[in-house]
């Protein structure tokens, strides 16, 4: 095997997404949110199983997405996009019946005169600003808009991972204030949201990364594991350096391994002289710079030599790696690379 091998538990997929399911209060739909290639793990595969578990309902970030999400499980399902009705995106949301969550007033114009009569919902902006109309340009349409009958009024939370911040509490309040006694189902929160408990839940709940196995969904199963093969080992003497900027120097006769992953492949260069690799559960430190292709892994204490090394796994969650790199899960998942082999774990086989 030349390249690293990317497990993909859909299991634990599915599992998450029954347990989020469950936390979501009585009479509450879950949805799933799969953009950006379901989180990096593949849309095809990841919808099916989702859908498998119950899933009807799922979110895009862009058309195209959806199309994907449209091909992989045929008519039926639910499929928004969270960016829109965009211009040109017409066509595509017509023939794949997909729902778009219009932003702005421009939007609004543009899907009431080109798909009259199309589903739609609406994005409404309490706190964040990045999508969706302001309390003051709701008010002044919604006596227009909800004649239109939009399916959804929906909101995003920003601080929502964090359950003491004020922002929370502030934007459930203009959420209540601007979609209270419209009659219209509403949805709210994201994995975050769900942990923050009924209050926050309304009629649809929306889990991303907690379907993943991250943070802040800590009950949830692990779903992905990264193992990286050894190319190449060599004996490295007192005083002898390792890679680029000869960033890291033996201090004692070590053994060094060169594993056949590196930035290309979605490992952070800040990951260089701060990361782990497993051997089993023995840990070995990741020494010297990341470089495009490789890395290079003291494993000077190893009895044996491996044929290859984990770098995702039982040890090491995504969340722990994206830590050593001063990043995030989420960061980590959706760039992972399109050089690993990837495995699909479902049902045992
Ligand atoms: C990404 C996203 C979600 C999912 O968020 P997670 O934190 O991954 O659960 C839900 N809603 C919107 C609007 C999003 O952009």
């Amino acid at each position: 095997m030349a390249t690293g091998t990317l497990n993909i538990d859909l299991d634990a997929i599915a599992a998450n997404w029954r347990a989020l399911d469950r936390l979501s209060a009585s009479g509450v739909q879950t949805a799933a949110v799969v953009k950006a290639d379901a989180y990096g793990l593949g849309t095809t595969r990841v919808v099916r199983a989702l859908a498998q578990a119950g899933a009807r309902r799922f979110f895009v970030a862009a058309a195209e997405e959806g199309a994907a999400v449209r091909q992989a499980l045929g008519p039926g399902p639910q499929i928004s996009v969270l960016s829109g009705h965009m211009a040109g995106d017409t066509e595509m949301i017509h023939d794949l019946e997909l729902t778009p969550m219009l932003n702005s007033l421009e939007q609004i114009t543009r899907h009431l005169e080109a798909l009259p009569g199309h589903p739609f919902g609406l994005q409404l902006d309490t706190g964040m600003n990045r999508l969706g109309l302001e309390p003051m340009e709701w008010e002044a349409v919604a006596p227009y808009i909800l004649e239109a009958d939009p399916e959804l009024l929906m909101s995003h939370l920003a601080c929502a991972d964090e359950p003491d911040h004020p922002m929370n509490e502030a934007q459930l309040a203009v959420f209540e204030d601007m979609t209270g006694g419209t009659g219209l189902p509403r949805s709210f929160a994201a994995t975050g949201g769900i942990l923050l408990g009924p209050r926050y839940h309304f009629d649809l709940t929306r889990p991303g990364i907690g379907l993943y196995g991250g943070r802040p969904f800590e009950t949830g199963n692990p779903v992905v594991s990264l193992s990286l093969p050894i190319i190449q080992t060599r004996e490295v003497a007192p005083g002898e350096t390792v890679g680029y900027s000869a960033a890291w120097e033996a201090e004692a006769p070590s053994v060094i391994a060169t594993l056949a992953a590196g930035y290309a492949d979605g490992l952070p260069r800040t990951l260089s002289n701060a990361a782990m690799l497993w051997d089993g559960a023995t840990p070995c430190p990741l020494v010297g710079r990341v470089s495009m292709d490789m890395v290079t892994v003291d494993i000077s204490h190893l009895p044996e030599i491996p044929r290859a090394l984990d770098i995702l796994g039982p040890h090491q969650s995504v969340d722990d790696l994206a830590d050593a790199a001063g990043t995030i899960g989420y960061e980590l998942l959706t760039v992972l690379g399109r050089r690993y082999t990837r495995r699909y774990l479902e049902h045992g086989a």
